[in-house]
């Protein structure tokens, strides 16, 4: 925990959030600023900056971090029409929070990257 950092204080209960599920390891709540009809982000409530703070010691966390997002998509019934997941990294990421976050963005057809 990491007491001036926005997330894990929305994960202490600090700071209200739209919790859409938790679990003794993560955290899933609406984005306030969402991007499409369905924007949660999903966090580990473990403090970790970036990406690039992650070791091989995060595997399982990742992991479940991608299959809440998953089971989200599902509750949501959007895993059909589809989804996009997206982990911004530093400054040409876009990341703008420094709490990792997996971002689920759905119920809309989102632009191609490229
Ligand atoms: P990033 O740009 O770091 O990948 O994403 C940060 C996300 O956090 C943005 O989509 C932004 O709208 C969201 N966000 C920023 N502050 C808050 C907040 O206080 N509550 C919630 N629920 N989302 C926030
Ligand atoms: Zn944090």
């Amino acid at each position: 925990m990491s007491s001036d950092c926005l997330f894990c204080r929305i994960a202490s209960g600090e700071i209200p959030g739209d919790i859409v599920y938790e679990d003794d390891e993560l955290l899933a709540f609406n984005d306030i600023s969402p991007q499409a009809p369905h924007h949660v982000l999903v966090i580990p409530k473990l403090h970790v900056a970036t990406v690039n703070d992650l070791g091989a010691e995060h595997a399982d966390l990742v992991g479940r971090l991608v299959l809440c997002a998953k089971a989200i998509a599902a509750e949501r019934d959007i895993q059909e029409s589809g989804y996009r997941l997206i982990l911004n990294c530093n400054g040409h990421g876009g990341q703008t929070v420094f709490h990792l976050h997996l971002h689920l963005l759905g119920g809309r057809q989102l632009m191609a990257l490229g």
